[in-house]
């Protein structure tokens, strides 16, 4: 690389990474409680429709408090807790009544897995574990009591 192909490298280079900080400063706001999703990033839960346009929400429980209210459809995901990696909803583990507090106080904890879920109800004092198709109505609010 010569000297000036470098320079515009280095250019380009700083051009991204103030695009990045612009892009992060701005505010996207949980659809159903209204905080900033990115305050907690390792909560953040969302909905891709089926024109690939994404919904992020603070927490899981906001996401499915949220597609109670509105009646949504459509790919639902979850930041799984151990590896922070987004996961869809279908196949996760749910944990309740634990020791971990989310954005939105007692939280439904995703766990990828059997064998991580039941780690998670060991480590975490956890109550017990539901699938996605379980989190009714009447599970969001027993954890609206609970926290
Ligand atoms: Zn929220």
């Amino acid at each position: 690389m010569n000297r000036s192909a470098g320079r515009m490298f280095l250019v380009a280079t700083c051009l991204v990474a103030l695009l990045a900080v612009a892009c992060s400063s701005e505010v996207e706001r949980c659809p159903k409680c209204g905080m900033d999703v990115r305050s907690a990033p390792r909560w953040i839960a969302g909905l891709t429709r089926d024109d690939g346009t994404e919904l992020s929400f603070c927490s899981p429980r906001c996401l499915f408090a949220w597609r109670h209210q509105v009646g949504a459809e459509g790919n639902f995901w979850v930041t799984e807790y151990y590896s922070q990696q987004r996961r869809p909803v279908e196949g996760m583990h749910f944990v309740v009544g634990s020791d971990v507090v989310g954005p939105m106080g007692a939280a439904l904890v995703p766990v990828e897995g059997k064998e991580a879920a039941e780690r998670f109800l060991h480590d975490h004092d956890g109550e017990r574990s539901v699938e996605f198709s379980e989190i009714t109505v009447e599970l969001l609010q027993s954890l609206k009591k609970g926290s």
